[in-house]
């Protein structure tokens, strides 16, 4: 069965999507611990990022590199990246927007129109 991550890639379940390419695929975390909280995923379904292919692995993170800029640019804040995988099994680096208030596994609560209004800010486009 296809993980809740490949429906989302698949449009069939609803994310806040900021960037897709042709191996990867970036959204806003439903229950971001900061403002901006992205999940940055390889469109190759795999549990643990080490089990990825080199090409995927590395598309993966040239993907968490650019967004990471992209954030910092952004939003003025350095971007922590972070791997648990505990809870979903696809693959995902959460890239966080440093919050000096921000505590490990804390949420913020969110109206859909702020992660909207997130997504609108936070979305990559090529210049
Ligand atoms: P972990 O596997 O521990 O790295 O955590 C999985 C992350 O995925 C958590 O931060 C969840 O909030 C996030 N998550 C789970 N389902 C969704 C979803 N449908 N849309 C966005 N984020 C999600």
């Amino acid at each position: 069965m296809p993980s809740i991550f490949t429906k989302i890639i698949n449009g069939e379940i609803p994310c806040y999507k900021i960037y897709e390419d042709d191996k990867t695929f970036a959204f806003l975390d439903i229950n971001p611990e900061t403002k901006g909280h992205t999940l940055v995923i390889p469109k190759n379904e795999v549990d643990k990022i080490y089990e990825l292919p080199d090409e995927d692995y590395e598309a993966l993170m040239s993907t968490v590199k650019k967004l990471s800029k992209h954030l910092e640019k952004k939003l003025g804040a350095r971007t922590l990246w972070k791997v648990i995988g505990t809870d979903v099994p696809h693959a995902h680096v959460h890239l966080l927007p440093y919050d000096e208030t921000w505590e490990h596994g804390r949420n913020l609560k969110l109206t859909p129109e702020e992660f909207e209004e997130i997504r609108q800010t936070l979305e990559y486009k090529p210049e």
